[in-house]
Order: structure tokens, then C-alpha cells, then sequence
């Protein structure tokens, strides 16, 4: 299994950069923010308090975050060749949580850490704002999200890097050569493990 977490701002790239991951290596992708949205969508209760959170920019709760993950881990498929966590974990105790969650399964995941300047990160979060229809890409949200990430999701690196598990991405560049970056890490990890 090779289940990887992509960490990185917001507007860093964690969303386009799974998507080629996923097609290169057959693997699922779990994006948080697509399965809130999807709540919040629905219309219920929790779609409800979860709408209040983001559009604020801040975070769900870890409990609801962890409820969500061990339900999405239980209903993959049996032939599943891994995982890419895109938005998760955002939190230490996410990330304890997750190890926990994983080994309990036999399973790891590596870390990589997509890096890109603030001044760029907010440029394409307004520029997609133009079109996403998001209601957090908005100027006063998207510093309140970078603020978050700077005080409560940069220490999830620290915490993969620790572990030896972790791998630092450039990603001020265009997407072709983020993922060459990221291709060159994963197939080393594969033949690794071989
Ligand atoms: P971005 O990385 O651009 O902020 P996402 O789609 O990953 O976009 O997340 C949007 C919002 O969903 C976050 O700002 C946060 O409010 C919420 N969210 C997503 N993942 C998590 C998580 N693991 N823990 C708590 N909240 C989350």
C-alpha cells in the first residue's frame, strides 16, 4: 500500500497535484474539503455547523474529522493499492490519530509537503475565487485559513518529519514540474519496497 499525505497552504496545489497522482498511481483520493462540501450540500444538521466553520476559514472539529477518516478507511475497497489524503491530517492530534488508524491496519503513509510563497498561495486562491464559487475563497477567509495553517497544520510537518517520513515539494512552479517532483519520490518509495 502507498498512501500518501499531501500537506501545503491552501491554494498550494493539494487538489491538482492528487488528481495525477491518482491517475499515475491507481490510487484513491480522499479530499476533506470535497467530503464537507459534499455535507454541506446535503443540507443537514452537521452540513449546517460545518458551513459555518469553513466559510470563517477555520477548521472542523478533530473528533468529526476522525469520525469521518475510520468511516472512509473501513469502506475502501479490498483491492486498494493506498490512499492519497489530501487536507488530512490538519492537526496533530489528526495525525496521531491517523498513524493509529493505519497501523492498526498494517499500513504507513508518507508525507509530502507541497511549499509555496504566501504572496503566491493568495494569488491563486483570488484568482480561483473568480470562478470556484467557494465561499471561502474570499480575501478576508483566505488569510484567516493561512493563519490556521501557519499555527495549527505546520507542526503536522514537524511531526512527519520527526518520524522520517517526510519529503519537501516545491511547488512555486507550474504543475508538470510539481509533480515531476513528487513522480521521482514515489517511484523511489515504490522500488524501495520492493
Ligand atoms: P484548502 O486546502 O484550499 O483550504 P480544502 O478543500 O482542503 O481547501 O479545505 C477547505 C476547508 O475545509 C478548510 O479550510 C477547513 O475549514 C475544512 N477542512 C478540510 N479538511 C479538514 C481537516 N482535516 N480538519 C478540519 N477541517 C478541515
Amino acid at each position: 500500500m502507498l498512501n500518501v499525505i499531501l500537506c501545503g497552504a491552501p491554494g498550494s496545489g493539494k487538489g491538482t497535484q492528487s488528481e495525477l497522482i491518482v491517475e499515475k498511481y491507481g490510487l484513491q483520493h480522499l479530499s476533506t474539503g470535497d467530503v464537507l462540501r459534499e455535507e454541506i450540500k446535503s443540507g443537514s444538521e452537521l452540513g449546517k455547523e460545518i458551513d459555518v466553520l469553513i466559510s470563517k476559514g477555520n477548521l472542523v472539529p478533530d473528533h468529526k474529522m476522525i469520525h469521518i477518516i475510520a468511516h472512509y478507511l473501513d469502506s475502501l475497497p479490498g483491492d486498494c493499492k493506498g490512499v492519497v489524503f489530501d487536507g488530512y491530517p490538519r492537526t496533530v492530534e489528526q495525525a496521531e490519530a491517523l498513524k493509529m488508524m493505519l497501523e492498526r491496519r498494517g499500513m504507513n503513509a508518507v508525507m509530502l509537503d507541497l511549499q509555496v510563497d504566501e504572496d503566491e498561495v493568495m494569488k491563486r486562491l483570488l484568482n480561483r475565487g473568480k470562478t470556484s464559487g467557494r465561499a471561502d475563497d474570499n480575501y478576508e477567509t483566505i488569510k484567516q485559513r493561512l493563519k490556521v495553517y501557519h499555527e495549527v497544520t505546520k507542526p503536522v510537518c514537524e511531526y512527519y518529519l520527526k518520524k522520517h517520513n517526510y519529503f519537501s515539494i516545491n511547488g512555486n512552479y507550474n504543475m508538470d514540474y510539481t509533480f515531476s517532483q513528487i513522480d521521482s519520490i514515489l517511484t523511489m518509495i515504490q522500488q524501495a519496497s520492493k
